[in-house]
């Protein structure tokens, strides 16, 4: 297990995201079949996975809110791309190690109609200490938040994983997402369905939400 790999790839990522976090390989034992860490890499040990947050700014913008999403979230995964791209290229020049990046949206993999990722970004953020899941579904930070946009590299590097987040971090009555979401994307049981949202978020203002 390399502490000194792990310590220069912070660096390497340095100031140009806002948390990383490191997962064991073998802490995805659920992750469904052919979206397992090592089903992206030969051998895969460890999921370095990193955030960059999203300005506030944008979500309460008087006029052009969902105009300023739409390009701050492409921009973002372009930015996230490079950065698990350059990542790889770094952990491959420090060792005989390999390195994959995931990608940070687009290419997903359909499951009949549902689209999903290489491997989920927010279980990987989860199992690598970056926040735990609220009632939302989502990833939850203990600073950003469901705000962190994500990327992540699965490598044969063994390095060491980060503590994972037990807290829940939702407040004990509050079910605001839940009883706000404009798609009614969740059952009575808090089960969220993922097409139900997909179909209905193209429409969504976010000025809606804040009346
Ligand atoms: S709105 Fe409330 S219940 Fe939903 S994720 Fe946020 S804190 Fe949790």
């Amino acid at each position: 297990m390399s502490v000194a790999l792990k310590k220069s790839i912070i660096d390497q990522l340095g100031s140009h995201v806002t948390a990383v976090g490191f997962a064991p390989a073998n802490r995805f034992k659920d992750a469904p079949e052919k979206h397992h860490p090592t089903n992206a890499c030969k051998d895969a040990q460890t999921v370095i996975v990193f955030g960059i947050t999203m300005p506030q700014g944008m979500l309460h913008s008087p006029d052009y809110n969902l105009h300023f999403l739409h390009r701050t979230y492409h921009t973002v995964y372009m930015h996230l791309d490079k950065l698990g791209l350059d990542l790889c290229n770094f952990i491959e020049s420090q060792g005989d190690y390999f390195a994959v990046p995931i990608p940070s949206f687009a290419p997903l993999v359909y499951h009949d109609l549902e689209p999903w990722g290489i491997i989920s970004l927010k279980h990987a953020a989860v199992h690598a200490g970056l926040g735990a899941f609220g009632r939302s579904g989502l990833m939850c930070h203990p600073v950003y938040g469901s705000l962190l946009r994500l990327g992540a590299v699965v490598t044969s590097a063994d390095l060491p994983g980060d503590p994972v987040i037990e807290e829940d971090p939702c407040p004990p009555k509050c079910n605001a997402c839940q009883e706000v979401c404009p798609s009614e994307a969740f059952d009575s049981e808090g089960g969220f369905n993922k097409l139900t949202c997909i179909r209905s978020a193209r429409t969504i203002n976010l000025r809606d939400l804040e009346t």
